[in-house]
């Protein structure tokens, strides 16, 4: 298979996340195809979770990473084609997961079988991306002591342009008591809700004082806020004339290096104190930092790059990117990230992907693969 033909056959195994499908049925497919299409080259699984597992091809010591991502986001509604059954019209190959990441997947795919596997290599196929980084937390723990690579690759990302760093990303949640009260008289009490939506302002103030860098500033989103009367265990009393003693929320904080979970947590329970609350629970889902490669380091790629496209920049994605990981793994080795495009509106309805741009970028991997690392 070409690269467009192998885009169009990964378009067509779904490989989202929910109660009954997941990436079982891509990582058969991808292991088999890879087995019969690469010589020399040890294929493995690496078990997750249950029956889903990543798959690491490789050969030597790695000097060059690669990695990439298998899943895509849920089909949304609001397609005008069958998500997984992709269309090629004018020029564009649509289907669920074409941007983000199968058309990638299929270029670097075919780029190593013309090319042959390297030496010294080793690519990182892996799960659960959009959901909550399962698969390349496995690979991080049982690789950390285990692998020096001198530059990571992640080709989950938007060509031309080459990815060097993302924002980190916290999310925390906080439960808060205050005093309930006469509501007639709001002073007489603490209203949780209100110091807690106070204490998320301040956060966002000091966030801004903390001042902006490469990355831009931290930012601070309240994601999620409910509160009342505390009347037991899971009952939240709603009525007017109460004053509300206790609140949850969840807040989720990227930051460009200058903050990180605990700090945000102080900060917090500081002002929540302050106001004469008490923080009795905290609870932390992402303590993630940032991620930065000095672009002077990645100019090389850019070069190979130009040749294919005449536009081509260094930019900052717009989420997290778990190519921090590996970054943080690695004692801040060189990573970039750079994916078959151009294309668009991926996590949205008609995900697209340009058949030339497969095969420019098809033709970047096997420049990339051929260099010395
Ligand atoms: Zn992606």
């Amino acid at each position: 298979m070409n690269e467009i033909e192998l885009t169009k056959k990964l378009i067509s195994i779904p490989s989202y996340v929910d109660k009954t499908t997941d990436e079982s049925i891509m990582v058969r497919f991808l292991y088999d195809y890879l087995k019969e299409n690469l010589k020399d080259t040890e294929i493995n699984l690496q078990k997750v979770e249950g029956q889903r597992s990543n798959i690491i091809v490789s050969k030597g010591n790695p000097k060059l990473l690669v990695v990439g991502h298998i899943d895509t986001v849920q089909p949304r509604n609001g397609w005008n084609t069958d998500p997984l059954r992709p269309i090629e019209k004018d020029g564009k190959i649509l289907g669920l997961g074409a941007n983000d990441m199968k058309g990638s997947l299929a270029s670097f795919i075919t780029a190593l079988v013309e090319n042959g596997v390297p030496e010294d290599f080793m690519f990182l196929i892996y799960i659960d991306e959009e959901y909550d980084f399962l698969g390349m937390k496995r690979f991080v723990k049982e690789y950390k002591n285990k692998i020096k690579p001198n530059f990571v690759l992640s080709i989950d990302g938007g060509g031309p342009n080459i990815g060097y760093g993302c924002k980190g990303c916290i999310e925390i949640t906080f439960k808060v008591l205050g005093k309930t009260g006469h509501a007639a008289s709001p002073l007489s009490g603490i209203n949780a809700i209100r110091i807690s939506t106070q204490a998320v302002n301040k956060l966002e103030e000091k966030l801004n004082k903390l001042g902006s860098n490469e990355l831009g500033k931290s930012t601070v989103n309240l994601a999620y806020l409910k509160g009342g009367l505390n009347l037991d265990e899971d009952e939240i009393g709603k009525q007017g004339n109460n004053i509300a003693d206790i609140a949850e929320f969840v807040i989720d904080v990227r930051t460009n290096g200058n903050v990180d979970a605990k700090e945000v947590i102080n900060m917090v329970i500081k002002s929540i104190e302050k106001q004469n609350g008490k923080v009795v629970e905290t609870k932390i889902r992402h303590n993630l930092s940032f991620w930065k490669t000095d672009q002077k380091e990645i100019n090389w790629l850019k070069s190979i790059t130009k040749e294919k496209y005449s536009k081509c920049n260094f930019e900052l994605p717009f989420g997290y990117i778990d190519t921090q990981m590996i970054w943080e793994m690695l004692n801040k080795v060189n990573c970039a990230t750079f994916g078959a495009g151009p294309g668009g509106n991926q996590h949205a309805s008609d995900e697209w992907i340009s058949v030339n741009g497969l095969t420019k970028t098809k033709a970047i991997y096997k420049e990339i693969l051929k260099r010395k690392f």
